[in-house]
């Protein structure tokens, strides 16, 4: 016998009849001896719905109040399953956040977790009980509601995993795992068995929607065995979903796992700026002072003493920063002018594998040359290269780089 926890996203929950396949699915796992601890998002749709309605009562929402409203989406998931659950004979019992009880930071909207009462769902698993506790939701120290950013369910469920040492914590989402990349931009993309941990961290904060990127965090800090599954296949298939792995096996390791991409940067240039110690400084502090997140910089060399400095925002910050550059940045730091970009994309091949061969960059910028697709700035670290490419050529950009790279073919 195992213990599993298993998530289910707003898909998988969409409507009575979903919910009672995802009962089903869940009542054959149980089935089969194991201990179960069941982490349902909200119905598809319903925390956005929930969002709307507090926009239209308010330009500047509180987040205290944002995350009283949202976290009913979950509420309203854990009772319904529940319900389904005991329709079939099976014994099962829903927990709120609070009720776990789930204790978080006071960041609202995007709170994290700090500790899981794990008391209620231990005894109840002892007495034959699935325990379905609400995803996404906690409650602060001082008895605040709180929320864990939008995607934070499967957050939730990685937390819930950790606390109680389960054997396995399995993502149930409407994609039947990770895949080299988006198989809506590449037909061919092929689901991976296994990914590595790193892997999927990096794929993850470069734009892959399939986890969200805390949960991947949570799930390396605590060594959480994390499988991601479709919820959609019959419940009896032998589909294995992809594992996220921690040991790298070396033989069976392609160079490159994936592709990520991301249409959600835009870019900022600098341009005519005096160049002496402190400027960098000059340009990013007041940024980061504004609480924009920078992603790739790039300063030039400098030719008599001037050069030019660009970096990436998030698309969403990209007004606010320009307008900060022209009225802050550049008056005080004496450049000769600000230029700006939002139609860029990021686009980043991720692989264990660029560690231990050479070249693997090198190869990514030919196969751009040869698609005639103009590189705009570049970034690495040891498992990742990224490019930011206009953004009417990323979807080529990603054709081509699959290809390149052959990653249609299984290994081995
Ligand atoms: N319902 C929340 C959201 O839409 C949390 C989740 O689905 O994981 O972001
Ligand atoms: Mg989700």
């Amino acid at each position: 016998m195992s213990l599993i926890i298993q998530k289910y996203g707003g898909t998988s929950m969409g409507s009575p009849e979903r919910i009672r396949e995802v009962a089903k699915r869940i009542a054959h796992y149980q089935a089969q001896g194991h201990q179960l601890v069941v982490v349902p998002s909200a119905m598809s749709g319903e925390t956005n719905r929930l969002l709307g309605l507090a926009k239209q009562l308010s330009d500047d929402p509180s987040g205290r109040e944002l995350d009283v409203i949202a976290s009913t989406g979950e509420q309203v998931s854990v009772g319904l399953l529940a319900l389904a659950l005991q329709s079939l004979g099976l014994k099962a019992k829903s927990y709120t956040g609070w009720q776990v009880k789930i204790t978080t930071d006071s960041a609202f909207t995007k709170a994290r977790i700090l500790s899981i009462d794990d008391a209620n769902i231990r005894r109840d698993l002892a007495e034959g009980y699935v325990a379905v506790v609400a995803g996404f939701q906690g409650i602060d120290s001082d008895g605040n509601l709180t929320t864990l950013g939008r995607g934070g369910s499967d957050t939730t469920g990685v937390a819930i995993a950790a606390a109680l040492k389960a054997d396995e914590c399995q993502i149930f989402t409407d994609v039947d795992g990770v895949y080299t990349t988006d198989p809506r931009v590449v037909p061919e993309a092929r689901k991976l068995d296994s990914i590595t941990f790193e892997e999927m961290f990096e794929l993850a904060s470069l734009g892959s929607k399939v986890l969200q990127i805390r949960s991947v965090e949570f799930a390396g800090k605590y060594k959480v065995k994390l499988r991601v599954l479709s919820s959609f296949t019959p419940h009896d298939s032998n589909d294995t979903g992809t594992l996220i792995t921690y040991e790298e096996d070396n033989m069976e390791q392609p160079v490159i796992a994936g592709i990520a991409f991301n249409r959600d940067e835009a870019k900022l240039t600098v341009t005519g700026v005096p160049d002496r110690p402190g400027i960098a400084y000059s340009i990013l502090g007041p940024v980061a002072e504004a609480n924009i997140d920078v992603d790739v910089i790039i300063q030039n060399t400098s030719s008599e003493g001037i050069t030019d400095f660009s970096f990436t925002v998030h698309r969403n910050d990209y007004a606010r920063a320009l307008a900060l550059l022209n009225d802050t940045v550049k008056p005080a730091i004496n450049a000769r002018g600000v230029t700006g970009d939002n139609k860029i994309a990021k686009v980043s091949i991720v692989g264990i594998g660029m560690r231990s061969h050479a070249g693997v960059a090198a190869k990514m910028f030919e196969c751009l040359a040869r698609e005639n697709v103009n590189i705009q700035m570049i970034s690495t670290s040891e498992i990742k290269t990224s490019v930011v490419v206009d953004e009417k050529y990323m979807e080529l950009a990603v054709r081509a780089l699959h290809a390149a790279f052959e990653l249609e073919k299984t290994t081995v």
